[in-house]
């Protein structure tokens, strides 16, 4: 019997997750059909127990319910320190798992940056900054984050154990340091003149890693190939977490490629 999966959101109209999973279904030949569902947060609870009840293979939750989600999933040690699920599987229980930080390390990786030992300056500290302070801290990174409201970076520091400082040090900071993430929504459609940098303070040393993919060159992109860094794009952030929740999902090695291109068609 087809085995349904599904993406779980409020809105969910422009998610590209579907057109993504089920590209990489139809490629492995695998009888799975992928939805989104619109589902307000009063029925988060019942649209995971149910989504169990009837066979579903998985789940993935987005804005604005990742943080509701960790109540009614029993979710790994990562997901319950970043207090926010992306991907719920129901093989023995509801198990939730936050596959983004993973998916931020890939998209470096792939452009050939390693996090080990690397210094990070982490612009943000909303839900994806979490993801990615956690999971970078946990693979050895040295983080600081840095953010519009310091509040907010300092107790992110504080949670994940590393260093925060105002986004007026950004200049400084960046001196010294090896990738520079944008994890606010600075850039993103509409608003793509606006950047968290410009090309006077980057440098040839430092990768740009800009997790915002609408549009998917961004004003900080642009500033950081001018400035000779290494830009990289939030498209593959979003690729990469969605094969790793189709791994845990399915054991099967996710068409990364074919994803990518599902992606991209997507977003015209
Ligand atoms: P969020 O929880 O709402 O956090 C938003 C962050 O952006 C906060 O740190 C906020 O700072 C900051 N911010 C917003 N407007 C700003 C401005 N004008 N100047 C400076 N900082 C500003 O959002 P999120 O879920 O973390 O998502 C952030 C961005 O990442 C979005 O564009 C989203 O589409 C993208 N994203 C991409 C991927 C991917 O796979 N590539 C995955 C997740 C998210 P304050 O704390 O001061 O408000």
């Amino acid at each position: 019997m087809k085995q349904v999966f599904g993406v779980l959101g409020d809105p969910i109209e422009h998610s590209l997750s579907p057109a993504m999973h089920n590209a990489a279904f139809r490629e492995l030949g695998m009888d799975c059909e992928y939805h989104a569902f619109r589902v307000r947060q009063k029925n988060l609870k019942y649209a995971i127990s149910g989504a169990q009840a009837m066979g579903f293979g998985g789940l993935n939750i987005t804005v604005p319910h990742k943080e509701k989600a960790l109540e009614f999933t029993n979710p790994d040690t990562l997901a319950r320190r970043i207090g926010a699920v992306n991907t719920v599987s129901f093989n023995d229980e509801i198990r939730g798992h936050n596959t983004d930080g993973l998916g931020a390390e890939m998209a470096l990786r792939e452009a050939g940056v390693g996090i080990n030992s690397s210094s990070v300056v982490l612009v943000g500290a909303g839900g994806a900054a979490r993801a990615i302070a956690f999971h970078f801290a946990e693979k050895g990174a040295c983080v600081t984050i840095a953010n519009r409201t310091p509040e907010k970076a300092e107790a992110l520091a504080k949670d994940v154990g590393c260093s925060h400082a105002g986004l007026e040090d950004l200049k400084g900071l960046l001196k010294d340091s090896d990738i520079l993430i944008n994890a606010t929504s600075v850039g993103m459609h509409p608003h793509i003149d606006t950047t968290i940098a410009s090309r006077e303070i980057l440098h040839p040393d430092l990768a740009v890693f800009d997790i915002v993919y609408n549009p998917l060159q961004t004003k900080l992109l642009r500033q950081a190939e001018l400035a000779g860094a290494k830009p990289i794009g939030g498209v593959a952030m979003l690729v990469h977490q969605g094969a790793e929740a189709f791994r845990i999902w399915t054991g099967q090695k996710p068409p990364v490629e074919v994803m990518r291109k599902a992606v991209l068609e997507g977003l015209g």
